[in-house]
């Protein structure tokens, strides 16, 4: 039964990295998640198998786990079978809480026998398990609730917040010291538990402005990180593996967000995180006329251009639009006209958000380009289409001073024309006015995204056959 065991557990383990390698690339990335549930499914129904089988599963635990499991597992299936495509990044958020508080919940169940000596390799992980797992819990309920608009989107801070922070990160330090050397018992864990709650919370409510992408994805890790110490506490192999997997997934997703958000890593994990010099520093007002194109005028834009690209942002989620920004693509493709997709790494509200939404309209892999490989074409293209897109387009990204200051943007306004769809001249995320729109080269064409793009196919088929 062991060696059994151990080689389905690797079987699993197989499973979760395969799972990740084909996530690499949106035509797979669907195989991908089936082959990771797959993996996950038996590594569960395994766990119970070795629970019943060493016999050390008393009747009322079996009932409570099944009662776990099944409230869990349906509660999980509801909130993604409903969840709108727009809510998804606060969902995400909700599920790194969940992993996270889980994690610390482990550690806290295998301390709870105090009268148990524990060696030091097992207090040791119980501590970085516990501090983890509550930071990314706290950090995600609240990261969730900025996205979701419950709690205010702009960094929210307080004189003295820094210092207090660093207090109650050095408390958590050495009450996990005390734990790990055995001086301190039960009571240090709960002091523990209860400052690295307060640090996750202070941590993410300064975080503002375009800098969330940085930290969903580090909060992410965290969730890995936790879980994987989880593994080592109960001596669980899928969950060190499952948890270092995603741990180091994160990490490197937090890495190229970083530096597509122009923030040094050590400054997000130094306590910067990210709120840049947009505090308090207002957004430069944009001056001059806007002009504004008809869905007429800019269909025969469209179909007498030679290269377009078309640059999608968050409105494009809200609007659920991304059928009809493909349709119209497809259409202009047929016409001979040179298409692509501008996709900026933070576009949206989660990372890859845009690539999801594209995806799923089924647009053709080729024509999604990134930042580094649309950007020089800009010059050379006839027209940009934003649908839905602000801040990554926003020119003032280019000076010090503001919201977006540093961010690398989609250098829109360098083609011969640009025609922005949204509903009004509104703020994006970073909740400042967007240079672009009175730029001289620039038509707003003002509705949502869906009904505008509708009237744009309609008008296009005047032109193209
Ligand atoms: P923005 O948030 O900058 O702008 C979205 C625009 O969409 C708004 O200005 C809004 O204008 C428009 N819009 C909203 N609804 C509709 C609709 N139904 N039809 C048409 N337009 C609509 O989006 P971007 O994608 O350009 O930038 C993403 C921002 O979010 C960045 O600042 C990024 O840092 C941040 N962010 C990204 C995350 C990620 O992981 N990708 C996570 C968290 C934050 P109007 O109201 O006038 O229509």
């Amino acid at each position: 039964m062991n060696t059994t065991t151990h080689l389905l557990y690797l079987g699993t383990a197989i499973c979760f990295v395969l799972g990740l390698h084909l996530m690499n690339s949106p035509a797979t990335a669907r195989r991908g998640n089936q082959l990771s549930a797959f993996g996950m499914a038996v590594a569960i129904v395994l766990t119970v198998v070795v629970l019943i089988d060493d016999g050390i599963i008393t009747a009322t635990a079996a009932v409570v786990l099944a009662v776990g499991a099944a409230a869990g597992a349906g509660a999980g299936l509801v909130a993604a079978r409903r969840v709108k495509m727009t809510a998804m990044p606060q969902l995400v958020s909700l599920f790194n809480a969940v992993g996270g508080g889980a994690a610390a919940l482990i550690a806290f169940a295998d301390a709870l026998p105090e009268s148990v000596d524990q060696p030091v390799s097992t207090t040791l992980t119980i501590f970085l398990d516990v501090l983890i797992g509550a930071v990314t819990f706290s950090g995600s309920l609240i990261a969730a609730g900025k996205l979701a608009g419950v709690v205010p989107g702009r960094p929210l801070t307080f004189a003295g917040a820094r210092p207090l922070n660093l207090l109650l990160a050095l408390t958590a330090l050495v009450a996990g010291i005390l734990y790990t050397t055995g001086v301190g018992g039960l009571g240090t864990l709960g002091l523990l538990t209860g400052a690295a709650l307060v640090v996750g919370v202070l941590m993410t409510l300064p975080i503002g402005g375009a800098d969330m992408p940085v930290v969903i994805s580090l909060l992410n890790a965290c969730t890995g990180t936790a879980v994987a110490m989880a593994g080592f506490v109960i001596g669980s192999t899928p969950l060190i593996i499952a948890g270092a997997l995603v741990g180091a997934a994160g990490g490197i997703l937090t890495k190229l967000m970083a530096v597509a958000m122009n923030r040094s890593l050590l400054n997000i994990i130094a306590g910067g995180f990210g709120t840049g010099d947009e505090q308090g520093s207002p957004a430069v007002a944009a001056t001059g006329t806007v002009r504004t194109v008809t869905a007429d005028d800019a269909a025969l834009q469209l179909a007498y251009a030679g290269k377009v690209v078309i640059v999608p942002g968050y409105g494009l989620a809200a609007a659920q639009a991304q059928h009809e920004v493909v349709e119209l693509a497809q259409a202009l493709t047929s016409h001979g006209v040179d298409v692509s997709y501008g996709i900026h790494p933070v576009a949206g509200r989660m990372p890859g958000h845009m690539n999801v939404l594209l995806a799923e309209a089924n647009a053709p892999y080729p024509q999604l380009k990134d930042l580094d490989e649309i950007n020089p074409q800009f010059a050379a293209t006839d027209v940009v289409l934003v649908v839905g897109a602000n801040d990554v387009t926003n020119p003032a990204a280019r000076r010090p001073g503001n919201a977006v200051s540093g961010m690398p943007i989609l250098d829109v306004d360098k083609a011969r024309s640009v025609i922005v769809v949204k509903r009004s001249l509104g703020h994006g995320y970073a909740g400042i006015d967007n240079e672009l729109y009175t730029n001289p080269r620039t038509a707003m064409l003002f509705g949502d995204a869906k009904v505008a793009l509708t009237s744009l196919v309609n008008e296009l088929k005047a032109y193209v056959r």
